[in-house]
């Protein structure tokens, strides 16, 4: 980063270490033209990004609406709520490594449909068939075969 001093971008990390039980890592810097120290704090963020909705509007990740569209889709499905639990923190955390502020819903929509293939290829087809909402039945008949493959 540029020192906030003079703005220079060359600085060098004098020192180094771990704070806030390993949550945090602070660093002395000195930057190469004036001298001047600094701290800098690293910390991950944690924070889901928000969700930029078809009509362009941004919505704050919900995760219930996440967890209620699986369950939906996996009612009457022999899969175990760890099992759902599980795909949720997958989605969420390949959300969060996009390393993105803002995510398109298609993303979540996809990731979900990914999760539920592994999961149950009847919640699978039923998820699907409501998310892309197919036009007509060869195109879910198109869906199903891809599955079989
Ligand atoms: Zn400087």
């Amino acid at each position: 980063m540029h020192c906030p001093f003079c703005g220079a971008n060359d600085t060098k990390v004098i020192d180094s270490r771990l704070v806030a039980d390993g949550h945090q890592v602070r660093r002395r810097r000195q930057c190469l033209a004036c001298n001047e120290r600094y701290t800098t704090f690293e910390t991950a963020e944690l924070v889901m990004p928000r969700v930029i909705k078809t009509n362009g509007n941004r919505d704050p990740f919900n995760e219930d609406k996440l967890r209620g569209g699986i369950q939906r889709a996996l009612e009457k499905r022999p899969v175990s709520a760890d099992d759902i639990e599980r795909a949720i923190n997958t989605i969420k955390s390949r959300l969060r490594a996009t390393g993105e502020r803002e995510v398109p819903s298609e993303m979540i929509g996809n990731l979900v449909m990914e999760a539920l293939k592994e999961l149950d290829k009847v919640a699978y087809i039923r998820f699907a068939s409501v998310y892309r909402s197919f036009e007509d039945i060869r195109e879910f008949g198109e869906e199903i075969a891809k599955l079989e493959k």
